[in-house]
Order: structure tokens, then sequence, then C-alpha cells
């Protein structure tokens, strides 16, 4: 830890109480995260065997490894996997147009399978157009900047992720927080920030812009749209809605969260997504107007700055769109989407009989059990992990540090029979660690 030592006077280049963190609490259970893994994450997923058991020296793998069930990856319809038509169709068009843009699109790397894949996403979504970005991260934390700025007001849910709060405060707007899914807290804010106008000069706000996501990651609970969309009628404001973790995965079409409410998308005024999740590839989208699209081309950083969205990637994105669209033929979109709300609903229900205490709604793929105690995390994970299901955990810094949780995340592609073994072990692995609320 040398390096963490101060430097000529200066401050230490990590913060003490983080390196203590690092070294005191994480260092010990990391072998509950980053577990290394061959081939992707699908119904399944095989993890490395670790060799080493002291924990004070770097972990070694022997090269084999074990196959698990796995209730840890957003892979809500089972698009992520390596046999199937999506494997095919990436598999095709790289042998036949390569890889990489090696240059952004401003500068000759925009193709037509981009243009295909937009256009196919603004037409899945409902919107006149889309952009895509080569990560969910930077289409968040580059699409607020080329928005909104000094003089406008941005009010964002507390728990909105990290690339969002990274673009609110990238974009040099004032910034308003409000509890959770309170919409009688936003409603007091924007009531108060319109009424009062600008700080110092009370001047009206060049823009005021809500951002929300449609279904949170952490907590598996939706924005409450319908009562946003009210307030939006009610006060003018513009509405941006990061469907990460909806889009392919909510609603009766998969459309995202205007589907599952009913609400058109021409309410939402910025719609961003990611092709992460439900589609089994990576990057994001911003869908919305030509007008605003068409800005963004010219001044997002992603447009301008960076490596556009890889063939293969894009290709995936393509195929599995156009499954859960139907544009492929055959019902097999529908019939995921199906399987998904049906093993949700299963899974939350006997996780709930076997006294677990959970958060999120019940139609929410993601499905955060309570641990509570930090401590418990890593028993939990080692524990499922031992018995057969790679699951993850979560506390501190991404939730409070007293509502430690396991995350599951339910796929399309899990049988029944995987979803029982899956609640045997849990419920082994809960009666252990005294998670439940009553016997069952
Ligand atoms: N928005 C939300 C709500 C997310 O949960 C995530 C990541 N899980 C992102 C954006 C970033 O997406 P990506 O992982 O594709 O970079």
């Amino acid at each position: 830890y040398a390096f963490l030592l101060e430097q000529d006077g200066l401050a230490p280049v990590v913060d003490p109480i983080e390196s203590m963190y690092t070294r005191r609490m994480y260092y010990r259970i990391r072998d509950c995260f980053s577990r290394p893994v061959t081939g992707v994450p699908g119904r399944s997923i095989a993890v490395m065997n670790r060799t080493t058991t002291d924990y004070n020296k770097t972990f070694q793998y022997n090269g084999k490894a074990t196959t698990v069930l796995n209730l840890s990856s957003y892979n809500y319809l089972g698009f992520a996997q390596a046999k199937g038509s999506c494997a095919d169709a990436v598999e095709d068009r790289v042998s036949k147009i390569g890889n990489a843009f090696s240059s952004p699109r401003m500068d000759g790397g925009t193709s037509a399978l981009h243009r295909e894949v937009e256009v196919c996403t603004a037409g899945f979504v409902g919107t006149e157009d889309a952009m895509v970005v080569s990560m969910g991260y930077a289409t968040n934390s580059t699409t607020l900047p080329a928005l909104v700025g000094k003089g406008c007001l941005l009010i964002s849910d507390s728990l909105n992720h990290a690339s969002l709060v990274a673009g609110a405060r990238l974009s040099g707007a004032s910034i308003r927080v409000f509890k959770h899914n309170d919409i009688g807290h936003l409603e007091s804010i924007l009531r108060r920030s319109i009424s009062q106008g600008q700080p110092k000069t009370g001047r009206a706000w060049k823009k005021v812009l809500v951002v929300v996501e449609g279904l949170y990651s952490m907590e598996g609970d939706f924005c409450d749209l319908p009562r946003i969309v009210d307030l939006k009628d009610k006060y003018k404001f513009y509405l941006y809605l990061d469907e990460a973790h909806s889009v392919g995965a909510m609603g009766p079409s998969g459309r995202g969260m205007c589907d599952y409410f009913g609400i058109p998308p021409s309410k939402i005024d910025i719609l961003m997504g990611t092709f992460t999740k439900s589609f089994g590839a990576a990057g994001g989208y911003i869908a919305g107007s030509r007008a605003l699209i068409q800005h963004l081309r010219i001044h997002s950083h992603s447009s301008i700055y960076a490596e556009p969205v890889s063939i293969p990637v894009l290709q995936q994105s393509l195929t599995s769109l156009r499954t859960i669209a139907g544009l492929e033929g055959g019902n097999e979109g529908k019939e995921r989407l199906d399987r998904l709300a049906e093993n949700t609903q299963y899974f939350r229900k006997r996780l709930t009989d076997l006294g677990f205490i959970l958060y999120g709604q019940k139609d929410s793929p993601i499905i955060p059990l309570l641990l509570f105690q930090y401590g418990k995390l890593a028993s939990f994970s080692r524990e499922c992990l031992a018995l057969g299901i790679a699951v993850v955990v979560v506390s501190y810094p991404a939730t409070p540090i007293i509502t430690a949780r396991a995350r599951f995340c339910v796929s399309a592609s899990h049988t029944r029979e995987d979803l029982d073994k899956a609640l045997d072990i849990i419920s082994e692995a809960g009666d252990r660690q005294r998670l439940k609320l009553m016997s069952s």
C-alpha cells in the first residue's frame, strides 16, 4: 500500500476511509465479486475454480470451472448465449464486414448497420429517431450535458444510476434531488423551484428537466410514470427516462415502461435505454424526436469523440431487437417475454412464501432479498455458490450499509426446474443465515 502514502506534503492519493474499507472489508470478501468466468453468463455460468485459500495472497485459478445456475446477470430474455440466431447472425456479419471502425461516428465511423439499428430501435420504442452509443454509461453521462447547462434545472431521483449522476454534474445545471419515487416531494421541488426561478437573479429557468429510471436496479421497483406524466402536464418540464432495465423486459410487448403503463411514448421527451440487458449485447441509445437526435449527433461527446458501437455488438442488438419486435418471423420474442413474466411472478411468490423479505414490485425481474447485515454478504454468496447458484450481493457504496442485499435476476431462459432448484438452495442458505421472517 505504499502508493497510498502521502507524497511531498500532498493528501494521500486515495482517501484513508476508502482505503480502510478496501483493505479491511472489501478485501476479505473479494472472492464474492468479479469472479472470473469462462464463457458468457446465460442460464448457467461457469465459474473458475480458485486454488488459493489464503486471502492475503493473490488469487490463483487452476484453469477449470464449475458450472452453476446463474441468477446474477441482467440476461432477462436469455439472448446472451453462445448458440442461436443472434450468435449465428453475429458470426455471419463479422465474417463479411469485420469488427471495429477505429474512428468516431463523425469521422467515418457511421455504417449502414448503425442506421439500421437506430431505425429499428426508434420503431420499437415508438419515437421518430434514435442514436446508438457504444456504452450505456456514456449514453447518460454525455447526453445530459448536451441538453442542459447553466441556468437550467435538473431534478433527479435520489437513487438514479451513477451514470445519470455523472451526466447531471458534468452538465453544470442546478441540481435538486427528490426522495426515491416520492412524487409528493418531486412536486414540492417543482412548485418551489419554478416559482422562485434561478437563485440570486430570480429569472425563469431556461429548461427544467426531470430525470428518472424506469426500473431501479438495486430496489427492483418502477418509477411512478403515470403520476410523473401528470405533473409534466401541470408544471411543464422535459422528462428523461432511463429504460436500461425496463426496455425489452417490461410491458406486454417488451417496449418498456410506456408499454407497461399504457402511456404514449410521445409523453417522454428523452427515452434512454441500453442493449446490455434484455438484448444480450452492449451499449445504449437515446430515442426521441428527429430534432433531439440531430442535436445529439453534433453535440454529444459520444458521437464526436468516442469509438462507435462495434459490428458484433450492433448485430447482436439488431437480431435480438427484431426477434422481440416479431420481425424475424415466428413468435419467439413474445414467448420469451411471457416466460420472463411467468418466471418473475413464480420466483417472487415462492421467495415470499418461504419467509424472505424482498424489495420491489411484483412484476420486476430484479428481486432484491434483504440480508441487512454487511457480514452476511459473503457468507450468503459463498453458501449459494457452494450449493450451485451464482448470485449478486450488494451493499455500500451501491446501497446503504444497513440494507445489504442479495439481488436475483430472473431470465426467460430459466426453466421451472432451474427456479425450483435455486429456491431450495436459497431456502437452505437462508435458514443457515437466519434470514427468514417465519418458519415455512
Ligand atoms: N442506466 C442504468 C439504470 C443502469 O443500471 C446501467 C448499468 N447497469 C446503466 C445506465 C449503464 O449501462 P451500461 O452497463 O450499458 O454501461
